[in-house]
């Protein structure tokens, strides 16, 4: 494991700071390596004494069916709205020309609704699979994230991930049937170098993304730009 390379003559030492710490100032964390009270402190204030009760971390991501409506609702309107603009942008001429703009008018709004309706008949479906995905459930511990939710599992090295901070108002992120609220995405591999990202959303409330923030930073591990 990595806490036992950073040992010198016997004595551990600060993964961060390399610095060798007093004799239980140094506290194995949630990535496996060891860390000094003042690097802990220093990449979250309080982080320290908070790892004393939590030696494991835990971080829960609800299945929010409000949500789901809401970002299906919203991804069906701008669909149908460019529908509707490519339909008038290419019959316009001919129907201008033959000067009948109310019959224009009155045919985009019946492909809108129309499409409109369609993609609604889509929510349902969807909204069940969501409710069986459920919640995803979290665990960090000795470098390894374990996720959790009624349908899969799943474990991966945190040391292998990457990692991005998404804004609420990100219209293209990872997860658009989550509340939006910013988040912190993992990024990991599906299948060891070869295969595509997997991306696990995660720290939806304020405390959970400080906590991730704080292990990622001190973890090492690589931030995606956004
Ligand atoms: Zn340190």
């Amino acid at each position: 494991m990595q806490a036992q390379n950073d040992v010198l003559i016997g004595v551990p030492l600060c993964s961060r700071c390399r610095l060798r710490a007093a004799v239980g100032n140094l506290r194995v964390f949630w990535d496996g390596r060891m860390y000094c009270s003042d690097c802990l402190d220093t990449a979250l204030p309080g982080l320290a004494s908070y790892l004393q009760s939590h030696s494991e971390f835990h971080d829960v991501v609800p299945c929010d069916a409000r949500a789901v409506i809401a970002g299906l609702i919203r991804r069906n309107t701008w669909a149908v709205a460019l529908l509707v603009l490519i339909f008038m942008a290419a019959s316009a001429p001919r129907i201008v020309a033959a000067g009948d703009l109310i019959a224009l008018i009155l045919a985009g709004a019946l492909l809108g609704a129309c499409a409109f309706a369609l993609g609604l008949l889509t929510i349902y479906p969807i909204l069940q699979l969501e409710k069986m995905r459920g919640p995803r459930e979290y665990t960090v511990t000795k470098g390894v994230v374990f996720c959790r939710t009624p349908l899969f599992s799943r474990q991966f090295d945190l040391k292998e991930c990457e990692w991005s901070y998404e804004k609420a108002g990100n219209p293209w992120r990872a997860e658009f049937t989550l509340p939006r609220v910013p988040m912190v995405v993992l990024w990991h591999r599906r299948f060891g170098n070869w295969g595509s990202y997997l991306r696990e959303p995660c720290g939806l409330n304020a405390d959970a993304r400080e906590l991730w923030i704080a292990l990622l930073g001190l973890a090492n591990v690589q931030r995606r730009k956004n």
